[in-house]
């Protein structure tokens, strides 16, 4: 162990971490980090292929990034955002109102990805009052969704892995089942159905529509839950529910957002505008802490009144709308926009599809490989015609990422599921070098496992 990782250990308590773990697999103290590429104090060089948690979308130490976060540092490091604002915010703001589909049109600014969840369901909670439904105060969501960890998030996520425990401090929200699309219980397939899954939301929107103010989904892609991947028709649909029962529809593009799917946003595949939506980890290209709720004219206009009416949204983060953070957010649309991102990693997502295949798609515990845009995820079961997952305790997915690491490849698996969520701009060399890695891994550990 180095001094480092000593010096860490003796104060730091890791995010989500057991930290006992830690004495077998202390911390990696990364020195500087360039494009896909993170390089630990002693210069190892490790391929970050699920971009730091997701959040960075052009690589590290981007130029055009970097250049926009310090032009602005010499100019205004951060401002109290009531009653007071700056440039880069409003100008941020008009440009996502160009890409954003019609309709979502008022920008509250938020400092992370749960507590723009939580201003969404706020929001969307104290609309119901003001528009004269008082009774809908209840919210649904999807099992295994995943909308962050602050209490209000946590209980419009339903898996129990990061819930459970927490259960008698949270909301009493309604639970639809989600589709699941690789062990479909109408024995469909994702590329042809008819979503007869979604009778479940159907059924639940028929019996608490009335006492419900919103749903709240991840669109598309259910990213925690394993990169779980469910028709565009799902969502299409269940935009067409909201609207008969009136309830409000929540996408919380958090993970999704920014090209991350293949579209600038997931509901893009569905042609769809959501009445409120969050933004946060690309945003900023995994820079600055910074999250957007975004939402409609119908939804603002229940709140704008005379001061005396008490309709105000009374709701504040200290580093909404930071400067820096919106900086950054330029810095990405110019990446956008100028390089074409979307179109190459179009281009490179359909050449790893085709390797991923090629290389894992006969191995014996592969259950599936599905991919959305770059995201590409593989789910290791014990038996392929069965689905049988393996048993939890064996820690399959821990086993594969220790191993991974030691051989310079940052894959940090959900369970089971391994998935690759890299920089947009990652090119196909590197993505070899991972699936070499991975698949060395897996021999290793599933060869034993399967003994
Ligand atoms: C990461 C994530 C969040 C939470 O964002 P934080 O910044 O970690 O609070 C919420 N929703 C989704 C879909 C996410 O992927």
């Amino acid at each position: 162990m180095t001094t480092w990782q000593e010096r860490d250990l003796k104060l730091i308590w890791h995010p989500c971490s057991q930290m006992k773990d830690y004495e077998e697999l202390p911390p990696i103290v990364v020195d500087h980090a360039r494009g896909a590429w993170l390089y630990d104090e002693s210069g190892k060089a490790y391929l970050d292929i699920i971009s730091s948690w997701w959040a960075n979308l052009l690589g590290h130490g981007n130029p055009v990034i970097n250049d926009r976060i310090r032009k602005q540092l010499d100019k205004l490091e951060h401002v109290i955002f009531a009653n007071f604002s700056h440039e880069p915010a409003i100008t941020l703001a008009e440009r996502l109102l160009k890409v954003l589909s019609k309709g979502l049109c008022k920008f509250h600014f938020n400092d992370n990805g749960s507590s723009s969840v939580e201003a969404a369901l706020k929001m969307v909670f104290q609309y119901s009052i003001q528009t004269g439904h008082p009774e809908k105060k209840r919210f649904m969501c999807l099992s295994e969704g995943y909308h962050g960890e602050t209490i209000g998030a946590l209980s419009v996520g339903s898996m129990d892995l990061f819930a459970r425990l927490y259960k008698p401090m949270m909301m009493d929200n309604i639970h639809v089942q989600a589709p699941d699309c690789y062990r479909c219980p109408f024995r469909k397939t994702r590329d042809h159905c008819a979503c007869e899954c979604f009778r479940f939301a159907e059924e639940a929107f028929a019996e608490h529509a009335g006492e419900t103010c919103a749903i709240i989904v991840e669109p598309i892609l259910q990213g925690s839950a394993g990169m779980r991947i469910y028709p565009a028709l799902y969502l299409k649909k269940l935009r067409a529910l909201c609207n008969a029962y009136d309830v409000k529809l929540i996408c919380d593009e958090i993970a999704t957002g920014f090209g991350r799917t293949g579209k600038l946003f997931a509901c893009e595949h569905a042609g769809i505008t959501p009445d409120v939506m969050t933004v946060s980890k690309g945003l900023t290209g995994g820079y600055m802490p910074m999250s957007i709720t975004i939402t409609t004219q119908e939804i603002y206009d229940a709140f704008y009144a005379d001061y005396g009416a008490h309709k105000a949204f009374v709701h504040s983060h200290t580093y909404a709308g930071n400067p820096l953070g919106c900086a950054a957010a330029h810095g990405v649309l110019d990446v956008l926009e100028q390089d074409h991102v979307l179109e190459k990693a179009a281009d490179t997502a359909a050449w790893l599809t085709g390797r991923m295949k090629d290389v894992f798609g006969s191995h014996p515990h592969v259950g599936e490989i599905r991919h959305i845009g770059l995201i590409h995820a593989m789910e290791l079961v014990a038996d392929k015609t069965t689905k049988q997952p393996f048993p939890g305790h064996k820690r399959l997915g821990y086993e594969i990422y220790r191993k991974v690491l030691k051989k310079g490849l940052v894959l940090r698996p959900l369970g089971d599921v391994l998935y690759f969520n890299p920089p947009l701009t990652i090119s196909k060399d590197e993505l070899d070098q991972a699936i070499a890695i991975t698949k060395e891994a897996m021999d290793e550990v599933l060869g034993k496992a399967s003994c």
